[in-house]
């Protein structure tokens, strides 16, 4: 399907910003793209898959919301490293039946993303899915730049070092149990919704966290708190001890009691939230303000030397905390 797909790539075009300018000398339209980084910058490139029925379904997903949402779940990993989100690539596998409205309508999403984290396209592949089971499957590559190479990794972290995270984790996955649930339609249940769809990224608190020399070590949060420390203390080799008490929660609206929903086991256990979870040396932490541009900053715990994160409930007494997050392949 050769001339559908030049038409696809068209359209694809028309709606998402694509301009050559800046790091992007060519893009969409010749066999590969050309960047020309500037002087002292480094590159970040990361690349994230987001398909039907492993990490959507597309019957309860808004086409627009598997637009935008495929972006930020990729986007995510820049800010978190640091770095500022410049351009992407799409490759995408399509059901010959999202080639109409359903494909406008994810575009839409993305467009609006790929405008809101300031991204451009780049170029991307595009082929139909196979027909006799097809599904939608979008893989999409990011790159950003890190001014004087100055990058954030998940390595530094050091015992005595406080831990923060940004906005109120649990929110992502409180959004997708009410999907699962089948009852709650986007228009009574929005704002609820919303993390889960259109989650928000720590666009600029990366880059100032690493253009200041704040952050000893960060990460984003995709799969969950409890899971995502622990690959941070791993990659730092020391261990962590947190305070229940202090992690941000989301409010679950009483009417949702019925739901047994626990804000703390959203909060430790949920995924998606694509929120940042950093480490800075105590003698630093004062310089971490309490709300950064509308997001709430909050320290949770310290770092410390002992291997293993622990859990510090209301009583005072702490417990391990088991990495129960989200992983595909347990
Ligand atoms: P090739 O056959 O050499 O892979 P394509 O026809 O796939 O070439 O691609 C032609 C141009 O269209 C390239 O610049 C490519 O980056 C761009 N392109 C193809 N698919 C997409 C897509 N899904 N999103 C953005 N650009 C795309
Ligand atoms: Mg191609």
């Amino acid at each position: 399907m050769k001339i559908g797909e030049d038409s696809l790539i068209e359209r694809i075009r028309r709606r998402i910003p694509s301009a050559d300018r800046g790091l992007l000398r060519l893009g969409i339209g010749d066999d590969a793209a050309a960047l020309r980084p500037a002087p002292g910058t480094q590159l970040v490139v990361t690349c994230d898959m987001f398909l039907e029925d492993v990490h959507f379904l597309a019957h309860t997903y808004p086409a627009e919301a598997v637009g935008y949402k495929a972006l930020a779940r990729a986007t995510s990993d820049i800010p978190a490293m640091g770095a500022r989100p410049e351009l992407f690539l799409l490759s995408l596998s399509l059901p010959a039946e999202r080639t109409g409205r359903w494909f406008d309508r994810m575009l839409s999403g993305m467009a609006r993303a790929a405008r809101q984290f300031g991204m451009r396209l780049a170029g991307g592949d595009t082929a139909q899915s196979p027909k006799k089971n097809p599904k939608i499957g979008l893989s999409i590559t990011v790159i950003g730049t890190a001014e004087g190479g100055r990058i954030l990794r998940r390595s530094g972290a050091h015992p005595g070092d406080s831990i923060f995270v940004s906005g109120r984790p649990g929110a992502a996955q409180l959004g997708l149990e009410l999907i699962l649930r089948g009852r709650f339609t986007e228009g009574r249940w929005k704002q609820l919704l919303a993390p889960q769809y259109y989650p928000k990224l720590a666009l600029a608190l990366g880059p100032w966290l690493a253009q200041r020399g704040v952050a000893s070590a960060a990460m984003d949060i995709s799969d969950g708190l409890s899971i995502d420390l622990h690959r941070l203390c791993k990659a730092s080799g020391v261990g962590a001890r947190i305070e229940a008490g202090k992690i941000p929660c989301v409010a679950v609206p009483d009417e949702l009691r019925s739901l047994k929903l626990d804000a703390l086991t959203l909060a430790l256990h949920g995924g998606e939230d694509y929120a940042l979870l950093f480490t800075v040396p105590k003698r630093l932490a004062a310089r971490i303000p309490r709300m950064f541009r509308w997001t709430k900053l909050t320290q949770i715990g310290e770092i410390v030397r002992r291997r293993g994160v622990r859990l510090i409930g209301a009583d005072g007494k702490d417990s391990p905390l088991e990495p129960l997050g989200w992983d595909h392949f347990r």
